[in-house]
């Protein structure tokens, strides 16, 4: 291309791209995601969606004496029944603060969480009731870590500041039901470890995450301890038909376009 046809191919590109975007449509690009998020009342139908099939499930899958929610977890009746959820895009709703589009740091999530009103996930607050009422325990197995951040006191403070997060949607909860990463030794980011710990003492009935690692054990492409291989695209595919009796059916997931461990995967 001729040095005197560059700028106004580039300004005919410029041109169209500003027809573009003031126009209804979003530009295509990375941030496409966190403009559906954002934005999209499909995101808002689907989390509906999603929480009123459980809320229908529940009775269901409480009566059934067999049923356990957890892999490898016999269904034992004699313990009390319970759900595990996720909480960032699972129950809360981190969108406004990807929108800003300034890099996540756990610090930067701690100090968004002190000073903005946390979101619901649309359907989220309702179901955590209905569990409730029904007499299931309700546990968040959440992957904000258990560390020290600066400005604030102690070598956890984000479990305070989680229950009051999700104090401010309506859910009420407590340190015993939230269980962090690194909180304990061997609680690593792979969540199998804190599924199975609920599993000693409950039948879990139910799972709720936004990401496939919230059900499914090694499902990461930068493996955590006690996993030490790392996913794939195929391996986590051919996980879709090994747990293809619980999708919809004790096992719940939320769409999360803006991040998470299919980023990792090759
Ligand atoms: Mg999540």
């Amino acid at each position: 291309m001729s040095a005197t046809r560059l700028p106004k191919m580039i300004a005919l590109i410029v041109s169209l791209s500003a027809c573009t975007t003031a126009a209804h449509k979003p530009e295509a690009g990375p941030d496409m995601a966190i403009l559906w998020a954002s934005n999209a009342a499909e995101y808002q139908a689907i989390s509906a969606q999603v929480y009123a099939q459980a809320t229908r499930d529940l009775p269901r899958l409480l009566a059934d004496q067999s049923w356990s929610a957890v892999p490898g977890y016999e269904a034992d009746t004699s313990r009390p029944p319970a759900v595990i959820l996720d909480v960032d895009e699972t129950v809360l709703s981190g969108v406004e603060m990807e929108s800003t589009m300034i890099p996540f740091t756990t610090q930067r999530q701690y100090e968004w969480g002190l000073s903005h009103t946390a979101i619901p996930i649309r359907g989220s607050v309702e179901f955590v009731d209905a569990a409730k009422r029904a007499g299931v325990e309700v546990f968040f197995v959440t992957n904000r870590p258990c560390m020290e951040y600066e400005g604030a006191e102690g070598n956890c403070p984000i479990e305070q500041g989680t229950i009051d997060d999700l104090l401010e949607v309506g859910i009420e909860t407590d340190a015993e039901h939230l269980l962090f990463a690194n909180e304990r030794e061997g609680w690593d980011r792979e969540k199998v470890v804190r599924r199975e710990y609920i599993s000693k003492t409950h039948r879990v009935i139910m799972l709720f995450g936004d990401d496939f690692a919230d059900f499914v054990a090694c499902a990461r492409g930068t493996p955590k301890l006690p996993c030490t291989k790392a996913a794939t695209r195929v391996s986590r595919a051919e996980a879709l038909d090994t747990y293809k009796n619980y999708w919809g059916n004790g096992w719940y997931i939320l769409p999360n376009p803006m991040y998470g461990s299919w980023t990792s995967v090759d």
